[in-house]
């Protein structure tokens, strides 16, 4: 059979998939070798999706209180408690908290249903878990939310510094793109985290900091910049305001918060000062921090006063956690922004959408952030509550609170592929398509557009989210609005939305794309427009502020205010492992992934091991002010002494001894609203003590 070009739906890498489907409902799977994310390359997980296409554990037939009903019945369910909970209590009484699994078209729908017909914007992801700090940070320095940089920069760099970032496990093909680098040029690799991952198997030097002190380093490295030279004077003249405030507070910040020794400290900094083609690529150890927008714009500040920064080979370079947490942000999916990265809380921006949808109302305040929506549920204030495609029972901070929330909601509808633990607190569940039966678009991290391509029959009374959506806004009244006949339409008319972007002076338009082959699409980097192609931002300035000039920002770095202590002496950070995909629906169904780890676990250094009497794979207690969990004990120098480690992945029945996300508090960044995940509190005792 004829090979269908699609994309992987793991991580934002965005890999080009082929996919020969063997027509008993199983399929071939390899690497696109004309994909420009990875040429042909594959990880473990991706290799391994065709493994996954089992109908096992799906759901198929739309559920109301737990019984199989109609799509009529769900649908007629949903929209009249939905307008039953705006008639009473107003629009800011409903929210849709959506996923960065979603495809590009079914996040444009929702943001067109909450924010331009119902009027709030009370509509966030869980992205907000993944990347809102960086974000943040790129809105604050840049004007607008703008990656800078390709994948191309990382083969063309002499310097790669990876802050936060498990490059080899999380995001494995560009790992693989780096060690191919380094082979071919000698590309130099700098880790900073404070876990010995793997990822450090291939750098020059590993600097393993202090929890949540990355700021402080790179203001040192700010500091080193300009006392030896290495900041561009003319850049800083033409592009950058706010360069002396920036190094006065770089100077001002106390520089052995980091912990680091002096000679990796100096080594460090010697090579970022003398290097001109540096990426510093940063991911959830940067971003998944109480702190961790000021972290994104110490980072960006060394790259906008070196003007190292949308030229080949040099940038700062955020690289997202999920399949499509990009096009999320791109499509206003989180609850702070509206469409193609226009403001909502600018009212010529707010006009020009509301115009183009010729919509009854929109929403002049930001929403309810990821975080806070779970807390007005739990406070009674949201009524109604549809979460699409995500598990936030199992993976928000504070899980069994947010749990909690849940089930005591007024009224909650759930559109999944798969049983959860979210699913078991649904009144409505509405079977969705997974990956393989549905058709859209993806935005990986370099700003890539791919499309997924069905290959798959649809199963049972499975339906696509676009569908689901615009079959509730027409039953709200809203039908002339949503009354599209594919996902094809939905994008040609976002498409033609982001031309509006363009013309207010933002980085997002696709306009070029209005008209284009929606199932020839090849994979294509925005912008494309009669204005502008791909490529690189900034290199030349032009950034998206009312002066054009990027912004450096004043950086203090502070530490987690969660302190170790006698009643909880150990700081946990928690992550992924190579083979799992959060909350494991997908990856837990290939054997061979799960044979690279079989159950959750918690790394510990063996001095503290030794302290506490615990033996290796012995059973613990970790307990935290918010919950516990009882983990196996692996012990392993690659974490520091007072330091504990484990993945997030396991949940519900795979976890019946507690989920880790239970254990971390709900504390958030003031301006990106991006939970602490790196650096909670924790106590161990061993299950059976001796
Ligand atoms: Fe999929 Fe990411 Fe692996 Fe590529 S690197 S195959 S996108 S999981």
């Amino acid at each position: 059979m004829t090979a269908v070009r699609t994309t992987c739906p793991y991580c934002g890498v965005g890999c080009g998939v082929l996919v020969t489907p063997d027509g008993k409902g199983g399929a071939r799977i390899e690497g696109d070798p004309d994909h420009p994310a990875n040429f042909g390359r594959l990880c473990s997980k991706g290799t391994a999706l065709g493994e996954t296409l089992r109908l096992a554990g799906r759901i198929l037939t739309p559920r109301i209180g737990g019984q199989v009903a109609t799509w009529d019945a769900a649908l007629d369910l949903v929209a009249d408690r939905f307008l039953a909970a705006i008639r009473d209590h107003g629009p800011d009484s409903v929210a849709l908290y959506l996923s960065g699994q979603m495809l590009t078209e079914d996040y444009y729908v929702a943001n067109k249903l909450i924010k331009g017909y119902i009027g709030t914007a009370n509509v966030d992801t869980n992205s907000r878990l993944c990347m809102a700090s960086s974000v943040a940070g790129h809105s604050r320095a840049f004007g607008t939310d703008t990656v800078p940089g390709t994948y191309e920069d990382l083969d063309q760099a002499d310097l790669v510094v990876l802050v936060g970032s498990n490059l080899a496990w999380c995001h494995p093909v560009l790992f693989q793109r780096l060690m191919a680098a380094k082979a071919a040029r000698g590309t130099r690799i700098v880790v900073v985290d404070p876990r010995r991952t793997t990822t450090c198997d291939i750098a020059d030097l590993h600097l393993a900091l202090a929890p949540g002190s990355d700021a402080a380093l790179f203001n040192a490295a700010l500091v080193a910049l300009a006392d030896r030279g290495a900041v561009d004077d003319a850049y800083i003249a033409q592009h950058l305001s706010g360069f002396e405030d920036a190094l006065a507070a770089a100077r001002a910040s106390d520089g052995s918060m980091t912990g680091l020794a002096p000679d990796d400290l100096a080594d460090f900094l010697d090579w970022y000062v003398t290097t001109e083609r540096v990426v510093t690529i940063y991911s959830q150890g940067i971003n998944q921090s109480e702190s961790g927008t000021d972290k994104v714009n110490a980072i960006l500040n060394c790259h906008l006063a070196t003007g190292r920064i949308g030229r080949p080979g040099m940038g700062p370079f955020s690289v997202t956690g999920q399949p499509n947490a990009m096009g999320g942000r791109e499509v206003g999916g989180l609850a702070n922004m509206l469409a193609c990265h226009l403001d909502i809380e600018n009212p010529d921006h707010r006009a020009a959408v509301q115009g183009f949808w010729d919509s009854p109302t929109m929403p002049e305040k930001p929403g309810l952030k990821a975080v806070e929506m779970f807390q007005a549920v739990a406070q009674g204030r949201i009524r109604a509550l549809w979460i699409i495609h995500t598990n936030p029972a199992a993976s928000m901070p504070d899980a069994d609170a947010v749990a909690r929330a849940i089930e005591g909601c007024d009224f909650v509808v759930v559109s999944d592929v798969t049983q959860t633990d979210t699913t078991a607190l649904a009144d409505v569940i509405m079977p969705a398509t997974a990956w393989g039966e549905k058709s859209g678009t993806v935005t990986n991290s370099d700003r890539t557009i791919s499309r997924q391509r069905p290959f798959l029959p649809t199963p049972g009374h499975a339906r696509d989210d676009w569908r689901m959506i615009a079959d509730v806004a027409g039953r709200m009244g809203w039908g002339d609005a949503f009354g599209w006949d594919s996902p094809a339409q939905i994008f040609a008319e976002y498409a033609q939305l982001s031309r509006l972007a363009g013309d207010l002076g933002r980085d997002f338009d696709i306009s070029g794309l209005a008209g284009a082959d929606y199932d020839a699409l090849p994979p294509t980097r925005w912008p494309v427009s009669a204005r502008r192609q791909g490529g690189r931002f900034f290199g030349a300035g032009g950034f998206f502020t009312p002066d054009a000039r990027a912004r450096m920002l004043p950086i203090a770095p502070r530490l987690p205010v969660a302190v170790t202590g006698r009643r909880y002496p150990f700081r946990l950070n928690t992550g992924r492992v190579r083979d799992q995909w959060h909350t494991m629906t997908r990856t837990a169904l290939a054997p061979r992934l799960n044979q690279h780890t079989a159950e959750p676990f918690l790394e510990i250094h063996p001095r503290d091991a030794a302290d506490l009497g615990l033996a290796p794979a012995c059973l613990a207690r970790v307990i935290s002010p918010r919950g516990q969990a009882i983990l196996r004990i692996a012990i392993t120098d690659r974490v520091q002494c007072g330091q504990v480690f484990a993945p997030m992945h396991w949940t519900g029945e795979t976890a019946p001894t507690g989920r880790v996300d239970a254990l971390v508090a709900a504390v958030t960044d003031p301006v990106s609203g991006q939970p602490e995940s790196k650096a909670s509190v924790v106590d161990i005792a061993p299950l059976n003590p001796a």
